[in-house]
């Protein structure tokens, strides 16, 4: 068996009609995490994710600008494209729902499911609009909500959270045009969710270890409730063609075409690099399989139950995804981040104003891992400027900058326990990444540097300097093979500054082992990691 695992790492796709922001990168930073440790330990990833380009709220907005979907689309793609090359997001393939290769490879695979019994068509009464002359969907239709009077659109009440029922909506009015609408047998595609109840149930308990509190609650609660269909395809004329007769005016509904975006951007990414993508998400004997997927706490399910399901309807020998890290919300300021009051702080304003590694840091440090986090700028500065300038930063400063080193490492022997705290850094912080305790795993990458300060500090190496040669080479040879090794273990977290750091030591690509660096080595002027922040430096 080869001892390279093969991991493939799928997270949460973008929605192309807003700005991304801060609370989507603390779920999505995870599986970034993730990807740079496995790649550093030396296992094949792919890490792959795009945008999520269908659906009606796309189309809406295109009206509203008097532009194509397609144009919307591109739009935000670019910027979220941008956003992530920006924040050191290592996509091996970031791709969008918008191609006519996703729209295939989609189609392929509900002709699959369908022929092997899991999609079925089914007439219902829906609201059309005889003006409009089609059918429209939830979200189309004005409701007066019969338990508050509030006027809504679609099918759930905005101001009490009441679920319409069908009865309600045949009292409907068309957003559209503002005629009355009526109710008319619609047929659509259907998926036999209910068919996976048992083999779900299994998959979970497999699983479930693997999840987080929410993910298992969630899914434990969906399971309980009792598995429904789920409509495939819908009325709209932007989305994937559906490959059937009859449906011409149909697409087939988002939920279960970006979900396979997973498979359809690695099948992509292997296409055009010669690969076979059956490695990363086929069972083998020939090697170890890991699917994570990563997401905030909204999509729960949709990687619990619905994707896993998706997967057992083709009868092919998928790896179920079974490392799903499902992150809680980001508040900004106290306040739930929320489109309407546009509180969100969008990334590219941040990246403009912010260190790419610092917001990282923040994102694992401060993030929503196990219950929902608060974002303030004060929290943020006295993070940055606490924990990342005056401890990390200033500890490769003082190091690598000392007068009278003239450039040069000096020959020295590393103190002995310092070598083992190092050695047990990296057996802890990979522990902790691959129990995705990621605030757990920065902590122990902090907890060297502040070995080190310590260590630096008791020795004084600026009076050894002058008094006692051989020990202050000691000193320094150790502090500097410290700072060697914190290239290796802040590569998950603050990959620029990790790569600085390699960059200036002469280490190469990152590993997960302990590095010693020869002496004699020139370090020549370096300049400062991070730069303080200031109470100006804000939004
Ligand atoms: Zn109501
Ligand atoms: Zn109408």
């Amino acid at each position: 068996m080869d001892t390279k695992k093969k991991v493939l790492i799928g997270i949460a796709w973008t929605y192309a009609n807003s700005d991304i922001h801060l609370g989507h990168i603390v779920a999505y930073m995870s599986g970034d995490v993730l990807a740079r440790y496995h790649r550093a330990v030396g296992n094949d990833v792919l890490m792959v994710s795009g945008t999520d380009s269908h659906g009606t709220p796309i189309t809406e907005r295109a009206i509203r600008e008097h532009k194509t979907p397609q144009e919307i689309v591109n739009r935000y793609h670019e910027q979220f494209t941008e956003v992530f090359k920006r924040l050191g997001m290592s996509y091996d393939c970031y791709t969008l729902t918008a191609t006519p290769y996703h729209a295939q490879k989609v189609q392929e695979m509900i002709l699959r499911i369908k022929d092997n019994g899991y999609i079925y068509s089914k007439t219902e009464p829906a609201s059309f609009c005889p003006k409009c002359n089609k059918f429209i969907y939830d979200r189309e239709v004005e409701v007066i909500c019969p338990k508050c009077g509030t006027v809504s659109k679609g099918d759930q009440c905005g101001n009490c959270d009441y679920v319409f029922q069908t009865e309600d909506l045949l009292k409907g009015k068309c957003r559209i045009c503002g005629s009355p609408t009526e109710i008319r047998d619609n047929t659509n595609l259907y998926f036999k969710l209910s068919d996976f109840e048992k083999p779900l149930k299994e998959h979970f308990e497999r699983s479930k270890d693997y999840w987080r509190k929410n993910a298992i609650n969630e899914t434990e609660k969906f399971l309980s409730e009792g598995l429904h269909d789920r409509a495939v395809t819908r009325d709209l004329n932007w989305g994937v063609k559906v490959p059937l007769d009859g449906y011409d005016d149909k697409r087939v509904y988002v939920w279960i075409e970006a979900l396979w975006g997973y498979v359809s951007a690695t099948q992509l990414y292997c296409d055009e690099h010669n690969l076979d993508w059956r490695d990363y998400w086929y069972k083998s004997d020939e090697h170890e399989n890991l699917i994570y997927m990563c997401h905030g706490k909204d999509n729960i399910v949709f990687h619990t139950i619905i994707f896993p399901a998706l997967l057992m309807a083709t009868k092919e020998p998928y790896v179920m995804p079974e490392h799903c890290v499902s992150s809680e919300f980001l508040n900004i300021n106290g306040e739930k981040i929320s489109k309407s009051k546009g509180n969100g702080w969008p990334m590219l304003d941040m990246l403009n104003k912010f260190d790419p590694d610092s917001i990282r840091y923040f994102c694992i440090a401060n993030g929503p891992e196990k219950r929902d986090s608060n974002f303030t700028f004060a929290d943020y500065h006295s993070l940055h400027n606490g924990e990342i300038v005056n401890k990390f930063g200033n500890f490769v400063n003082r190091t690598l900058k000392f007068k009278g080193l003239e450039g040069n490492l000096p020959k020295g022997t590393m103190d002995a326990q310092i070598k083992a705290e190092i050695e047990k850094t990296y057996e802890r912080v990979g522990d902790s990444i691959l129990a995705t305790n990621f605030k757990d795993a920065l902590n122990e990458v902090m907890n060297l540097v502040d070995l080190g300060n310590k260590y630096y500090d008791e020795q004084e190496p600026w009076k050894l300097f002058k008094v006692d040669r051989e020990k202050f080479n000691d000193v320094i040879y150790t502090c500097v093979q410290i700072i060697a090794n914190l290239g290796n273990l802040f590569e998950p977290f603050m990959p620029f500054a990790a790569k600085k750091l390699r960059d200036f030591l002469g280490l190469g690509k990152p590993t997960w082992q302990s590095v010693e660096i020869g002496c004699g080595k020139y370090f020549g002027e370096m300049e400062p990691l991070f730069t303080r922040l200031t109470d100006k430096d804000v939004l």
